[in-house]
Order: C-alpha cells, then structure tokens, then sequence
C-alpha cells in the first residue's frame, strides 16, 4: 500500500510499503477514507520528537472501514464505519478503569524508553515516535488497530459525512478536554494561547462549559479571523500588542480565570525576550522545548486561577517561573486526551447539531499530496488552517484557501 513515512527532519515521503496484518487477535485493519494532519504531526515534522525513525508512517487522525478483524474482537464487523482515536488503550488496566484512556499500562511495547524519559509511560499512540509505542499511523491506503474493541466508535449514520465525524479522532476531544481540565465557572473568561485546530475546538467547548468570554491569542490573521467570525472569541495578535499587557486591560486588572496553552512545545517568541531566550536553548541544547507560552500564561491567569496544557510538550524547558504559580495559587491540569472518555458525547452534540466539527478544514488533498500539505500546514501558506487526506482519492478536491465561516455563530 501507499504510506507517507517520515524521512528526517521537514521531510515526509509516500512511499510503497507492506500491507497492515492482524497481529494479535485484539487487532483490526481498516481502509482509510479520511485521515487528517494536526499540530502534533509538526512536532514531529520539525524533529522535536525524538525516538522518531526513517520510514515511520505517520497520522494519528484517522477514520475509515473495518476490512478484517481478529478473532477476539466483538464490537467490530467487517464493513463498519469507524473513527478511531489516536491514543491506544488496553480498557483493562488501573487507568482504563478510570477512564484516563492516555495513560493506559499495557499499550506501549517500548515502555521502557518512555519511563527512563519520563518516569512512566503513557499509552501508546498511533504514528508518534517509537518510544510511544512505534505504531504505524493512518495516513496510509490501511491502518493496523490494536485493541480494536476499545477505542474506534462506529458511525452508524450514514448522513453524517467524514469531515463531520472525522476530528472525534483527536482535535474535538482534545480542545473539549482542554476546557474540561480548565473547571470553567459560568461568567469565566478564558484565554487560549494557539488559534490552529485544538484552539479552535477549545473555544467552542469552553462556549459549551460556560464561558462568558473567549479570549483568543495568535498571530496569523486568518486564524485569528475563524475565532471571531466562526466562534465570536476577541483576539489579540501577539505580533501587534504586548499579550500581557493587553490581557490586563480587557479584564480591568485581573487577568483571566482560565488560560489555555494550545500550543506546546513550538512557541514563538514574538517581541519577547524569554521566547528568544528559548530558541537560543533549544538550538544549543540546553532545553528541548519552548516554554514561553507557559510562561506567559502562568504570569497572565488571574489569582487561583486554572491553567490547562493540551499543547504538547516533549522534554524539559527552562526558567519556568514557579514562584508565581505557587504564589498565586494556580492549578495546572496537563494531557495527552483520554479519547475513548470523550468520543461518544461529542459524537452526539455532532448528531444533535450543536456543533458541525469541519468548520477548520481549509484544504483537502490526496494522500500523493500529502507531502505539500505538511509544508502548506507548516508554514500556514494558501490560509491552511486543516488538511484532510483522502487516501482512496473520493472527494480529493483542494479548496481556494477562504476562511470558512459559520452564518449565526455564538
Ligand atoms: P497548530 O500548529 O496548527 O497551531 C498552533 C498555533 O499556535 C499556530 O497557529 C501558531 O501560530 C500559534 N502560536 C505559536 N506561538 C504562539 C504564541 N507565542 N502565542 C500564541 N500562539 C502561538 O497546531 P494544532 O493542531 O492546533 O495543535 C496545537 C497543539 O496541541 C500542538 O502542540 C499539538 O501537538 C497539541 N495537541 C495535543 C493533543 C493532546 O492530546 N493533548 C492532541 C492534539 C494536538
Ligand atoms: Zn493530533
């Protein structure tokens, strides 16, 4: 079948490679007929994630139907209509009972590499570096699932198209998630660092737990743009205004209630002094990850505050300024999603109407285009806000790049 495969740093190849096997009786083999590329994905594009290897087949959002099934799989049939979360879990050990879905026990074979890394190791995910698990991702013609009972959920209406239900895979939940982590008080104003996909979800579900007020902030116009005329957020471009300075002012002093880094480990620096500190670090070594959106939200959130961090994070960062948070008293909630918790509630706000999830796609290209579109999502060329790839070609089509908007929005 056809992959795209990871070749080194900002560079992504389709290649011909062996057909997806059932491996373990748990497992299924679906046919892609969407996947898409997310923020993650640039992490690894950019060579910030490591244990990544040559040939690795990227994507973790993916959908699809169900060609063969193992033996002991009893959700699944042949010919079902899935989605299927990027985060594997076994649905068995201490934390899927919980159901804190990411950090599963028993679906990373590489534990061993994530726990010297990071003490324990999280679930295992889908085309994300070989010490999460070194899984094959879907952003191929086939896609091995593991522990196909317990993570793909079943489409079974048929009026729903791919691009309604396919973000169930990952951004929905993961901006749900990260307004969830936050507590949000009826009356809160929250403010969001990151207005690419997951920030973009996280304003809507903030909307959806009762925030007053959205505040959204980025740089790039046409992100900006799709907060306020899809989702009524106020914006702030971090490029124009001082973030601090200008959140203080739209909150008579007090700075937000919530604040939500849907950014990670990639932050730019803007006009600031420690974001430029932190691309001097991680060039030289001294730290992996940029952490001046932290920073800049732990500085921002008002006393007693909530911060929430869906933007991922990979290593260590320097100069986090603890004495504020601990001074100030702020919670920090943090995570890759707990998908499999997440799917079947917004599967049905999707079903009822309140939210139509395909208001983010910009472009949509076959699965040959693949290698541009991690270049156009990159570097936000042609508006790209989200890529949709369709690996069996129905559909493919390439939109003008507009910013899509919502008639009557919040
Ligand atoms: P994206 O790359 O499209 O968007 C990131 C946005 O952050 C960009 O629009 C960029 O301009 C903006 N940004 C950069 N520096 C900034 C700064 N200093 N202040 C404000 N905005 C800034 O990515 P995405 O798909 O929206 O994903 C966002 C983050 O969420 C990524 O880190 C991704 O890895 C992570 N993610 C986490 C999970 C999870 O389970 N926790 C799931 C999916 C994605
Ligand atoms: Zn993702």
């Amino acid at each position: 079948m056809k992959a795209l495969c990871w070749q080194g740093k900002n560079s992504v190849s389709v290649e011909q490679v062996p057909d997806p096997q059932i491996v373990s009786q748990k497992d299924a083999v679906i046919k892609i007929t969407s996947t898409a590329i997310c923020g993650s994905d640039l992490h690894l594009y950019d060579g910030y994630q490591p244990t990544m290897e040559r040939g690795d087949i990227l994507g973790h959002e993916n959908m699809g139907e169900v060609v063969e099934i193992g033996k002991e799989v009893k959700n699944l049939k042949v010919g079902d209509r899935v989605v299927v979360p990027f985060v594997i879990a076994c649905g068995e050990c201490f934390f899927c009972k919980k159901e804190l879905y990411s950090c599963c026990d028993n679906t990373n074979p590489n534990a061993e590499i994530a726990r010297k890394a990071m003490g324990h190791s999280p679930a295992g995910l889908f085309g994300f570096s070989h010490m999460l698990g070194g899984y094959a991702g879907g952003q191929a013609e086939y896609l091995r699932v593991p522990f196909a009972d317990v993570g793909p959920i079943k489409i079974e209406d048929d009026s729903l198209q791919d691009e309604q239900v396919l973000f169930l895979s990952d951004i929905f939940p993961t901006g749900y998630m990260a307004a969830e982590n936050c507590d949000i008080e009826a009356g809160d104003t929250v403010a969001i660092w990151g207005a690419g996909p997951v920030g973009q979800f996280a304003v809507r579900s903030a909307q959806m737990l009762g925030a007053e007020r959205v505040i959204m902030i980025d740089r790039v116009p046409e992100r900006l743009r799709l907060a306020e005329t899809a989702s009524g957020a106020e914006t702030i471009n971090f490029n124009d205004e001082d973030v601090y300075d200008r959140l203080m002012e739209m909150t008579g002093g007090r700075g937000p209630d919530r604040c939500i880094d849907a950014v990670g480990c990639e932050a730019h620096a803007g006009k600031t002094l420690d974001g430029a500190l932190d691309v001097v670090e991680t060039t030289i070594g001294l730290a992996t990850d940029r952490i001046h959106v932290l920073r800049q939200a732990i500085m921002s959130c008002r006393k007693a505050g909530t911060i929430s961090i869906p933007g991922v994070y990979v290593g260590v960062g320097d100069k986090m300024p603890i004495g504020a948070l601990m001074n100030k008293g702020l919670t920090i909630k943090a995570g890759q999603t707990h998908m499999q918790h997440y799917m079947r509630p917004l599967l049905d706000k999707i079903q009822s109407g309140e939210i139509d999830p395909s208001f983010i796609i910009t472009h949509r290209l076959s699965l040959d285009d693949a290698p541009k579109g991690y270049e156009m999502f990159k570097h936000k060329k042609d508006n790209c806000i989200k890529v949709v790839l369709k690996p069996h070609g129905e559909a493919a089509s390439r939109s003008n790049g507009e910013i899509p908007s919502r008639p009557g929005a919040h």
